[in-house]
């Protein structure tokens, strides 16, 4: 690496990364799976998503959606219900189309090469080069934010969102990943990228990392001391909601909100009716919870409502209000902070689970 003094051993670094990572990685269900389809779907999921969010939907996602023809043959709709909780749906409907394409061009065959498979929609550098080496191998770099602060912390240098910056990071992973061996039935590229990703999660924390238990301690020049810069503070905004429900013909129903189409955030999603703050004031909520999108943090009050007198205050037009039977839920695509809600006011089951498809599709 260019900004050590002395040459920098990059079998040791390797070696050491690859015997930590063999006996300390994380059970986590998308792990020892080289499926190009299940690979792609954790990988998507992971991306701004807490880990423990991806394993509470990861089964259940591929439960619904087996193959990539099943996810191809699905509505819009159906993928977005099943993403509901994941946030970033923006990922939900890329994949949708990409796997929409594989499914009328490739024969249903995802691509093999970071190349081609760089080439689908929704997928960009790490998508590409995270399926590629962990399901083919290929001798490719994954640089994700944990590796990137890793890099930046063993060669010392500043952080520096530039394209130079980027490229120097880019480089430096890429110098690291071991080459694809003939004869190798192992996976050196794919394995020594997983462990890259494990290290930054679990040892080079963003904040306090665990330099004494780190495998490459003796190569890393900061230990510690690289200066972070400090993350943007998160903002706290109040949110209300309208909940109401009525029952017809012994059947449940509640009434939500459809996002507008164009909307730029949860185009088209379900959620219960906003309420302007100043119509609450003086109201008990029924249910208060905080709720984290990005860097801002919701503190979310629902008002429960007998009769039309908040229901007259929902800026929403009547068109795009639904009453919706309460059997229907698991099947819309919710907004993740409506269905949170809807599961602790038990008007959700919290394992609801949608309809499974077509035997048909499951074995397509
Ligand atoms: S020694 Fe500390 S700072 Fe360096 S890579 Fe390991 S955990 Fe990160």
């Amino acid at each position: 690496m260019p900004t050590r003094t002395k040459a920098f051993d990059t079998l040791l670094f390797r070696n050491n990364l690859s015997t930590w990572y063999t006996q300390h990685a994380r059970k986590l269900p998308w792990r020892g799976i080289h499926n190009p389809y299940k690979t792609w779907v954790s990988e998507i999921m992971l991306q701004q998503t807490r880990v423990a969010a991806v394993i509470e939907h990861y089964h259940d996602f591929l439960t619904r959606f087996p193959t990539v023809t099943a996810l191809a043959a699905a509505s819009e709709s159906d993928v977005l219900a099943a993403w509901s909780g994941l946030g970033y749906y923006r990922r939900a409907r890329m994949m949708h189309k990409a796997a929409q394409f594989v499914a009328e061009h490739l024969d249903g065959i995802i691509p093999t090469t970071s190349t081609e498979l760089r080439k689908l929609s929704g997928i960009g550098d790490y998508t590409c080069a995270a399926i590629a080496s962990i399901c083919y191998g290929e001798s490719i770099a994954v640089v994700d934010g944990n590796v990137e602060r890793v890099l930046l912390r063993i060669t010392g240098r500043p952080e520096d969102t530039t394209s130079a910056g980027k490229a120097f990071i880019q480089q430096q992973a890429a110098a690291l990943v071991p080459p694809r061996l003939i004869d190798d039935s192992t996976n050196a590229a794919g394995d020594h990228n997983q462990a890259m990703m494990e290290l930054g999660a679990t040892i080079c924390l963003p904040r306090g990392p665990l330099c004494l238990q780190c495998p490459v301690y003796d190569l890393c020049i900061t230990r510690g001391e690289h200066l972070t810069a400090p993350r943007g503070k998160a903002r706290t905004l109040p949110a209300a909601y309208l909940l109401e429900t009525r029952t017809r013909k012994h059947i449940t129903e509640v009434l939500l909100e459809q996002r507008p189409a164009e909307a730029s955030l949860m185009a088209g999603m379900y959620e219960l009716p906003p309420l302007p703050a100043d119509t609450v004031i003086g109201r008990e909520p029924v249910l208060s919870l905080r709720h984290a999108i990005t860097n801002t943090i919701y503190v979310v009050q629902i008002f429960e409502s007998t009769d039309t007198t908040l229901r007259a205050n929902i800026p929403a037009s009547k068109t795009m209000l639904h009453w919706t039977s309460t059997a229907e839920l698991a099947q819309l695509p919710l907004t993740g902070l409506a269905r949170k809600v809807l599961q602790r006011l038990k008007i959700m089951s919290p394992r609801s689970q949608p309809q499974p498809l077509l035997e048909a599709l499951n074995k397509s």
